[in-house]
């Protein structure tokens, strides 16, 4: 639950002492292609020349154990996944017939589509893409290759193949959405994804888990977190993803490259959190699990770091089931100064916060931020990546040991360089002082916000004894974006900001505020199809808090809906009012998720956060497509290529960005892909 995704198109601004990266990079292509709402970039892996071989070395190992867990996710979000993306993939290799048709070239949009969100549903929006070729041309695709190339089960013809899989892709009525969050249905039985067997019901789950659930234990593991919940002769069992369990094949892997890594390791905290891991792996006991955070958590002094496992839950409408994801990165060493101070007064915030003082944490500990620049993304990081993460989620270890909190530089400057010159800040900004602030501290305050979001923000606030974590139930994901969002909001503006050297003036943050507003009353809905409601906990956090602050500032006309030549923008009377809205909320949000107030969330997100208005909708979806901007970005990786010496040791590595979109990922189901079609 503590992962941050990039808000918007970014406006190209630079941040200051980035003037020499800036020179070294003028030659990189940063936009790789673009394709229905999506476009895929790529990032570069600064300062890797600055790695020793044995830094080098490690992080091969490390990309290599990233790499290997990626059908473990296609199969988490879908059971047909791994058999419509091989079967794609053999018509994609294969196909004998003609590719300047508008159905071949339809074909070719889908199964782009499939690699970026991971299976067939949209990565961010949860409902399933359909193809736009026809039936009938796949069908004769299909029945013109080589049969022993398809992914059919053991014994089973073409045609009882294509009866399974054909209304998996095509009808709309079939496997709708990956994650359904609407209060009306059973959210288990309506949510596609892998997580639960077929006749699992919600109250089933919940009753599953609250019976494991002891009040009393004040360091409880993450239940159900690594495994799927089954119906087995009419009784529930879970099936846990380990080494000899499922997902073993590419656990296995995994396994093997985490233990290739342990050579080259940097030093022994390093070494006790990676054993720690594959001992999780092979047993796929939570409390290992909790060991592995931890030791990890506990290493803040390596250069090298990374994630490998089964972490968010974002996708499971009830929050019990991780994803499996990896990024390895290591420290920018550079911006994580600043990221450092924050660290440095995280008490001085909590304790000036806006937020009731039983709400508060007495002592805010261990917070360890820093700036990291990625060298591979995979799993749930992979094409789509956060720009922060916040880690772990286990609120004990958190409160216990802190948490380990990063902005990943890389990636924000990659989404930056290639927004540059869009035309976005022309089309939506409102008037040309707020254009010259996000021109001049857009990309600043971004980094801090995120920043802040992360290493203060989600680690401020303490629950009241004996309040579920849970209690907010599916509004928690949200609430605690919103929680996180709202403090870096309040925050930004304070003078303190200004004194610790943070921003250069008291008028900096304006950038971040208008940025925020503008976006979360009106320009994310550009990542949503027309009719479509808001879906995602970060967008509905963000909408949340805008309208919100739109509503309660109405009276003092703080933030106005305005019109400007035909067009809707956002504009802003009163900056420092809405800095005072935005602590009220805080004060409330904490408040809620201190006690467990469900009825206070539900209201609350239900009103302002769920629901669009259609002819704003509409309007910024006609604006946007004029400009032409993907919505959406993911990534390409960069190909990581090593050099050994006679008795396979690794001496150094080198690093490439020329590989395409679809060669990469052809190369990834060719040698990544072990996992069987069928994991039921
Ligand atoms: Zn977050």
């Amino acid at each position: 639950m503590k992962k941050i995704f990039l808000m918007m198109m970014t406006t190209g601004a630079l941040c200051a002492g980035c003037c020499d990266k800036e020179r070294e990079r003028a030659e990189f292509d940063y936009n790789v292609e673009k394709f229905a709402d999506l476009g895929v970039l790529r990032y570069q892996v600064t300062d890797w020349d600055s790695l020793s071989a044995q830094q080098k070395a490690y992080i091969y190992c490390l990309q290599e154990a990233a790499l290997y867990g990626r059908d473990i996710l296609f199969d988490q979000n879908n059971r047909y996944n791994l058999a419509i993306r091989r079967t794609l993939e053999a018509i994609y290799a294969n196909y004998k017939g003609d590719t300047a048709t508008d159905d071949y070239k339809a074909f070719e949009v889908y199964t782009k589509r499939v690699w970026f969100s991971n299976g067939i549903h949209h990565h961010y929006g949860e409902e399933k893409f359909l193809p736009e070729f026809s039936e009938q041309f796949f069908t004769n695709a299909v029945c013109d290759i080589n049969p022993a190339l398809l992914p059919t089960r053991s014994g089973q013809s073409v045609d009882d193949f294509l009866a399974e899989i054909l209304p998996v892709m095509f009808d709309p009525g079939v496997m709708t959405k990956k994650v359904n969050q609407d209060p009306n249905v059973d959210v288990i039985v309506a949510s596609a994804n892998n997580y639960y067997g077929d006749g699992v019901t919600e109250k089933e789950v919940e009753a599953y888990y609250n019976a494991l659930k002891n009040p009393k234990d004040l360091s409880p593991v993450a239940y159900g977190l690594n495994s799927r919940l089954v119906k087995k002769d009419g009784k529930l069992v879970e099936e846990v993803y380990k080494v000899g369990g499922l997902y073993s094949a590419a656990l296995e892997k995994v396994v093997y490259w985490l233990n290739e890594a342990q050579k080259y390791a940097e030093n022994e905290a390093q070494k006790r959190a990676t054993a720690a891991l594959i001992a999780f792996y092979n047993t796929g006991s939570l409390k290992t699990y909790d060991e592995y955070a931890i030791a990890w958590v506990q290493d803040t002094e390596s250069l090298v770091d990374y994630v490998n496992g089964f972490t968010e839950s974002y996708g499971d409408a009830l929050g019990i089931k991780a994803s499996w994801e990896a990024m390895v990165n290591f420290k920018d060493i550079r911006l994580t100064k600043s990221v450092k101070i924050l660290s440095e007064n995280a008490q001085w915030f909590e304790d000036h916060s806006p937020v009731a003082q039983q709400f508060k944490k007495e002592k805010v500990k261990g917070i360890s931020a820093k700036a990291i620049t990625a060298a591979i993304l995979g799993g749930d990081c992979f094409p789509t990546t956060p720009i922060g993460i916040n880690l772990p989620n286990s609120n004990w270890i958190r409160k216990e040991y802190g948490s380990k909190s990063v902005t990943v530089t890389n990636i924000t400057d990659a989404y930056d360089k290639a927004a540059a010159g869009s035309g976005f800040a022309d089309e939506f900004v409102c008037c040309p002082k707020e254009k010259e602030l996000m021109r001049e501290y857009g990309s600043v305050t971004d980094n801090l916000h995120t920043s802040m979001h992360e290493c203060l923000g989600h680690a401020s606030g303490q629950l009241l004894p004996g309040v579920d974590p849970d209690a907010l139930k599916i509004y928690g994901s949200t609430w605690e974006e919103s929680r996180a969002d709202l403090f870096a909001l309040y925050y930004i503006a304070d003078p303190k900001v200004v004194e610790l050297g943070l921003l250069p003036n008291q008028d900096a943050y304006k950038a971040e505020y208008y940025k925020y507003m503008m976006n979360g009353l009106m320009t994310q809905l550009s990542r949503i199809e027309e009719g479509k409601s808001i879906e995602e906990a970060h967008m509905r956090n963000r909408a949340l808090i805008a309208h919100w602050a739109l509503e309660h500032g109405k009276a003092e006309n703080v933030v106005e809906l305005a019109q400007e030549n035909g067009k809707t923008v956002v504009v802003i009377h009163d900056y420092t009012k809405l800095r005072d809205l935005f602590g009220q909320l805080l004060a409330e949000v904490q408040r809620v998720k201190s006690t467990g107030d469900f009825k206070a969330a539900q209201n609350l997100v239900e009103t302002y956060a769920v629901k669009v208005d259609p002819t704003l909708h509409a309007e910024v979806l006609a604006r946007y497509k004029k400009l032409n901007i993907a919505p959406y970005k993911g990534f390409v990786n960069p190909v990581y290529e090593a050099v050994k010496d006679k008795d396979g040791n690794i001496t150094d590595v080198k690093v490439s960005y020329t590989e395409g979109y679809a060669e990469q990922h052809l190369r990834y189901s060719k040698d990544y892909s072990d996992l069987p079609t069928y994991n039921d």
